[in-house]
């Protein structure tokens, strides 16, 4: 046992459970640093928003009390990443560093400066697998290149990656007088207007929370996830975004988790999922512009909109279109959005109103808990039809169709859309369309009590083919 600490410096991997940075560092048996930096500045306009700022003030305050009853504590810094764990490091004359590997490109970058920083071997820095089930640099197509398609990776990463059992907590950290640390308070990561006074009710933010999310999950709807995660007005999904990208919870628990669980499509389905995510991170690791820019280069100029009311309407929730408005107000109430309703809203924005998915992709970044880097630009770009694997454009949801697909009772939209609660489910997806005698009997006045729709649906379609067919010169089917 050494007197020389080591630092385990928290990402996104706030747990102590199967966290293989902190479980080195304590294999080490030298006294433990645990710190966690709040850096605003290198992740540029992908800088935490909100609802993610919500998430972590709670998540560091769980952690942190973790830490405390296995004998240590959390060292609290803000400032460039890089600059600031070397600026400890030699406060404390560390003599190893060990972190998670994340997929974020400045995190990349972070890791580089570190690295270089390091290299006369001093402090020696060691990179883990806390967040992803797959080393991104590992699997490869067999001409040696990154996957850009979901179903080739999916089953080389059957192929290559193997189930890794969860490792418990540790029980105590190897004691170490812990440097000067910010207090939370101070970094004031809540809102000061109370927009998030529904958060607290839906959410358990730490790993106590994560570990009860998912234990409801296997128990209750796991089984039957491949139909209920189509049941938008129901928990047929398992909630666990936000944990899951947090890192309060790690896939290979997830997946040991689910051995509970009765096998067969629900399962399957469920776990095909989970690696969607780590293909989301695969592709991000190896297009670090992602984000900001289309992997298609024919979308590059694509003529879009600049339709500054129709942008906000559909961020209130008021464009008029019930289950888009219902997914934007959940959204906004609780910082989550359902799957589905996700896939709806997204496609209305790019596709009905022709408005840029690099819009969307913001105000689900500054909204949602669980606004991940990866699953955010992936999903957007895959919606819009142009990034990897993607839905091609031409495939435009009809809403109010899939509003009567996956809502069918409509319950979905009366809980989010107070204002139709009481009209006739035959029209909640299409007030415009309901006889007067139906919104008089709810008290609805389309334009008045309820927003008229923002666009005629067919001519939003007829018109996002014809932008496209001129844009990229392929053909619509
Ligand atoms: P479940 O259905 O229970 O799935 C389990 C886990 O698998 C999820 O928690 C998530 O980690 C992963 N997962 C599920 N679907 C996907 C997917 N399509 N791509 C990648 N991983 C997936 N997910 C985020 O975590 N963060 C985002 O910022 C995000 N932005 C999205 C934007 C758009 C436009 C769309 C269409 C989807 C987005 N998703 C995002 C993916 C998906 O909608 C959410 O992961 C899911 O709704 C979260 O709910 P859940 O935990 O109940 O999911």
């Amino acid at each position: 046992m050494s007197n020389v600490p080591v630092i385990v410096w928290f990402r996104r991997d706030l747990r102590i459970a199967d966290q293989a940075a902190l479980a080195a560092a304590v294999e080490s048996t030298s006294p433990v640093i645990p710190v966690f930096v709040l850096d605003d500045d290198e992740a540029g306009a992908w800088k935490a928003g909100g609802a993610h700022r919500w998430w972590l003030h709670h998540s560091l305050g769980s952690l942190a009390s973790g830490l405390r009853r296995a004998g240590s504590g959390l060292v609290l810094r803000r400032g460039n990443s890089a600059a600031t764990v070397l600026a400890l490091a030699r406060e404390v004359g560390a003599s190893a560093i060990h972190t998670g590997i994340m997929p974020e490109p400045w995190e990349k970058t972070a890791d580089d400066a570190v690295a270089t920083a390091l290299k006369d071997g001093t402090c020696t820095f060691h990179r883990h697998p806390t967040a992803l089930m797959h080393d991104p640099d590992a699997i490869t197509t067999q001409a040696g290149k990154p996957f850009s398609v979901f179903t080739p990776f999916a089953n080389a990463f059957g192929r290559a990656v193997h189930p890794s059992p969860p490792a418990p907590a540790p029980k105590h950290l190897p004691k170490a007088s812990l440097p000067k640390s910010d207090a939370l308070a101070d970094w004031k990561l809540l809102p000061t207007i109370g927009w998030d006074s529904e958060f607290s009710g839906r959410w358990n933010p730490g790993e106590a929370g994560a570990a009860d999310v998912l234990a409801r999950f296997v128990a209750e709807a796991a089984e039957h996830y491949d139909i209920g995660r189509n049941e938008v007005a129901k928990e047929g999904s398992s909630s666990l975004s936000p944990h899951l990208h947090w890192g309060e919870v790690s896939p290979w628990q997830v997946w040991a988790a689910l051995e509970k669980a009765k096998p067969g499509a629900g399962v399957t389905a469920f776990r095909r999922e989970l690696i969607w995510r780590e293909f989301t991170s695969h592709v991000l690791w190896h297009h670090p512009t992602l984000p900001d820019e289309p992997l298609r280069p024919e979308f590059q100029s694509f003529p879009w909109r600049q339709d500054a009311a129709g942008l906000r309407a559909w961020q209130k929730g008021m464009t008029g279109v019930p289950i888009v408005d219902a997914g934007m107000r959940q959204l906004w109430s609780i910082g989550w959005m359902h799957n589905r309703v996700r896939m709806i809203t997204a496609s209305f924005l790019i596709k009905h109103l022709l408005v840029s998915w690099a819009e969307g992709e913001a105000w689900f970044w500054d909204t949602l808990v669980d606004g991940d880097l990866a699953n955010n630009s992936v999903n957007w770009q895959w919606v819009a039809g142009c990034g990897a694997d993607p839905s091609p454009f031409f495939r435009i949801f009809n809403p109010v169709l899939q509003g009567k697909k996956f809502d069918p009772a409509g319950d979905y939209v009366r809980r989010w859309v107070p204002e139709l609660a009481s009209l006739d489910t035959r029209y909640i997806h299409d007030p415009w369309a309901a006889p007067r005698s139906a919104l008089e009997s709810a008290g609805i006045t389309i334009g008045q009590t309820y927003p008229a729709p923002l666009i005629d649906l067919d001519e939003g379609r007829a018109r996002a083919l014809a932008v496209l067919r001129k844009a990229t010169g392929r053909a619509a089917a």
